[in-house]
């Protein structure tokens, strides 16, 4: 079953107290798509980078079996470069430099192979972007979006109605207070899903996830790690777990929504283990399975006695 994901594709410098890197492969779309295809085929990229996109990164992708037909390399531009320090909590980080480069045009053109996917992933771009791909798709069954602060402050009314578009809608914790004001994320979230998403989920880095619908909330756990390396992409990680297991659901309904949101969690929890998309590149479909199931494992409560 298809999944269809747009985002950044980006070169990456990141800080952390485990170390340092300059230069590496990231963005949303990357990780969504790289998550995603453990789950499903095809996983269509539509992203576009710059000049200096080098050809093992172009091979990364490639060998993954995404497929490519909507990347474009722009000659003329550089590849989008963001640059993160994280906290030594590693749940808070600065953003050092944000240089949009090959970003600043990039206008997003659905080839029309894929405007029928059934899953459509809106990774973590200029919401006015993310509203000419929703203008673009057609047969979909789901919409999946995410954001950053970047966005919230700085293109509000293009985000609000990216939002008022979009089925699921995927933020932090700190990011849902900035986009409504208030401090409580139950409130939070009612406000969210009145601007539009029937679902809503609710990311608290090591505290794990909320899944907001109409009847409940969902609380999903974190996996404890002893070692967090790197926590770049693991919210886009989350997504394309998310949105892959889903993509081959014959219904959308709240069991699967969570089993979705573990299987998330699951992907994000080894996106962290290792800087860039390291890790990501070393596990296997078992190794996933295995790891959904100590996720079901850590949050058995027995019955009242
Ligand atoms: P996450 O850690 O899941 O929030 O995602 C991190 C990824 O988002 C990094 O690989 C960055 O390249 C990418 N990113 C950071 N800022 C932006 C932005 N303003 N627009 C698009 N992608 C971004």
């Amino acid at each position: 079953m298809s999944v269809l994901v747009v985002g950044s594709v980006a070169y990456d410098g990141i800080e952390a107290p485990a170390g340092k890197v300059e230069r590496t492969l990231g963005g949303s779309a990357t990780y969504i798509s790289v998550a995603s295809r453990f789950f499903t085929n095809p996983v269509r990229l539509v992203g576009t980078v710059g000049y200096d996109f080098e050809e093992r990164d172009h091979h990364f992708l490639r060998d993954r079996g995404i497929d490519l037909e909507g990347f474009r390399v722009d000659e003329d531009q550089r590849t989008f470069f963001w640059k993160g320090r994280y906290h030594d909590d590693m749940n808070t980080r600065d953003t050092l430099d944000t240089q949009l480069n090959v970003f600043e045009h990039f206008n997003p053109v659905i080839p029309e192979v894929y405007k029928g996917s059934r899953i459509v992933c809106l990774g973590n771009i200029d919401p006015v972007l993310q509203l000419r791909v929703l203008d673009q798709v057609t047969q979909h069954k789901l919409t999946v979006c995410d954001t950053m602060n970047f966005w919230i402050s700085g293109a509000r009314e293009a985000l609000e109605e990216t939002i008022s578009r979009v089925d699921v809608l995927i933020i932090n914790d700190e990011e849902a207070r900035e986009l409504t004001g208030e401090t409580n994320l139950l409130k939070c979230a009612s406000m969210i899903r009145a601007k539009g998403p029937k679902f809503l989920i609710i990311k608290k880095g090591e505290h794990g996830a909320h899944l907001y619908s109409d009847n409940a909330v969902f609380s999903a756990p974190a996996y404890p790690l002893s070692d967090i390396v790197d926590p770049t992409g693991a919210g886009d990680s989350f997504m394309g777990g998310f949105a892959g297991w889903l993509s081959y659901r014959d219904r959308i309904d709240e069991e699967n929504l969570r089993r979705a949101v573990i299987y998330g969690s699951v992907m994000a929890s080894f996106c962290v283990e290792k800087f860039g998309t390291q890790r990501l590149a070393e596990i296997s479909r078992f190794d996933i399975d295995r790891r959904y199931d100590a996720f079901r494992k850590l949050s058995v409560i027995p019955a009242r006695s």
